[in-house]
């Protein structure tokens, strides 16, 4: 297969093309900035005016074809970024390495990489339709935003003073063929709280505390299928005993616009009545499980001890 491209025979083809050639550029949330630049190049080698700002938003403007020039402009907008995963076993260095792209029946997929078709695909129509001299439009503004996986940031940074649209269209739905009007939206809340440290005096056992095995998902499209939160369900556990528990270290999640699947503490129970306490603790775990059983049927919590 060398020399020739792997996507050639997909229709339509200047939109593969175009979704090839940036799959051999990294761009992964945070890291946009050789697509970015790719597209300020591609702006100038077509003359076309493009302006570029500093989280790497790039706007690229094409004039009304002949005859065209009295509609209204338009906005077309997709994110650079794409969520970078890999399997575990896969070195793939996403900072340099191009995804290897595979064609499995009516599925285009990277080997051991997610593929970045969310949303390399509007970035692919959008470079497609400015490069096409056939196609007919009006006034053409394409943005392309950055780090829309993190929470938007891109977006959040984009002005009005360089564009000029007054519709926008947002190429980056979840279901073909639907056009949806509205959006859903995110936001990013950091959240603190002082923590007392205090010593251990006396008794002392120290446990970890593990849950895993939830469904997840993500948490636009799954949030409403009542899935389990590793994070509220751990918050549950180590409450329910929060007279005689100590917690010596606490983490959960993943992504911020995932259901976090797992979380883990590690926790002192105080005194000397720890056996039962620890017992009342296994069975708020099993209650919690159960409580998911139907949605979340690989949960899984263990407790064991550990020593300091
Ligand atoms: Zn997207």
């Amino acid at each position: 297969m060398k020399g020739k491209k792997m996507l050639e025979e997909l229709k339509p083809h200047e939109v593969f093309r175009w979704f090839e050639e940036i799959t051999r550029i990294p761009h992964c949330s945070y890291k946009e900035e050789k697509l970015s630049s790719f597209l300020v190049e591609f702006a100038k080698e077509r003359k076309l005016e493009w302006y570029q700002d500093e989280k790497k938003n790039v706007i690229i403007k094409k004039r009304a074809s002949k005859g065209k020039e009295k509609a209204p402009a338009v906005i077309l907008q997709g994110h650079m970024d794409m969520v970078c995963e890999k399997l575990a076993d896969s070195n793939h260095n996403f900072d340099t390495d191009p995804l290897e792209l595979a064609i499995e029946e009516d599925w285009l997929r990277a080997n051991n990489t997610t593929l970045g078709g969310d949303d390399g695909i509007a970035v692919s129509y959008m470079l497609a339709i400015l490069d096409s001299g056939e196609i007919q439009h009006g006034p053409l503004e394409c943005l392309f935003t950055t780090s829309e996986e993190m929470g938007m940031e891109g977006a959040f940074a984009v002005t009005k003073e360089h564009l000029e649209g007054k519709y926008l269209f947002n190429i980056d739905g979840e279901v073909e063929g639907d056009l949806l009007v509205g959006c859903s939206g995110g936001i990013v809340i950091t959240s603190t709280h002082p923590i007392e440290k205090e010593k251990v005096l006396g008794e002392a056992k120290s446990f970890r505390l593990k849950l895993q095995g939830l469904e997840g998902g993500h948490s636009g499209q799954e949030i409403h299928k009542s899935r389990g939160n590793s994070i509220k369900c751990i918050g549950r556990i180590l409450y329910s005993e929060v007279e005689n528990l100590r917690i010596l270290s606490l983490k959960g999640g993943s992504k911020h616009n995932a259901i976090p699947t797992n979380s883990e503490a590690e926790f002192l129970l105080l005194g000397e009545n720890t056996e039962e306490v620890l017992e009342k603790i296994h069975q708020k775990a099993e209650e919690i499980r159960k409580e998911y059983s139907v949605s979340d049927p690989n949960f899984e919590i263990t407790i064991e001890s550990w020593r300091l």
